[in-house]
């Protein structure tokens, strides 16, 4: 399949590996939109956070308390944000699911 970031799980594409584990991997964004701008992606490949069915409920919380550990241990203890960006309307354009993890600035809200 040519996806981004299954090359990027299989090694096939080098990515600045931040966490791996058996179930996904976390690496830091190549356009960093924040002075720390990381991913969280399942190993497996889903379309998009819409395409996740009831068996992937539990990686979908692991995909969260992942994006949790690495923003503590990256001292990110004023707070961050958390991004599913999912489909045309909510901006995703790599169609892998991905958790954008964004912190070190002040973010405003609502979001553009
Ligand atoms: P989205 O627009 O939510 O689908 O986010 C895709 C993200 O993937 C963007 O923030 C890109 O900067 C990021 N990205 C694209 N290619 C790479 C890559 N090779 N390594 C790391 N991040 C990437
Ligand atoms: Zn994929």
């Amino acid at each position: 399949m040519d996806c981004l970031f299954c090359k990027i799980v299989a090694g096939t594409i080098p990515a600045k590996a931040l966490c791996q584990d058996e179930q996904c991997i976390a690496f830091a964004d190549i356009n960093p939109q924040a002075p720390t701008h990381f991913l969280v992606v399942p190993r497996q490949h889903i379309a998009s956070l819409a395409n996740a069915d009831s068996n992937q409920a539990a990686l979908l919380g692991h995909l969260l308390f992942v994006a949790s550990e690495i923003a503590r241990a990256k001292g990110l203890a004023n707070g961050y944000r958390l991004v599913i960006n999912t489909g045309p309307d909510g901006g995703q354009s790599v169609d892998h699911l991905h958790v954008h993890v964004l912190g070190g600035r002040h973010l405003t809200w609502p979001p553009g």
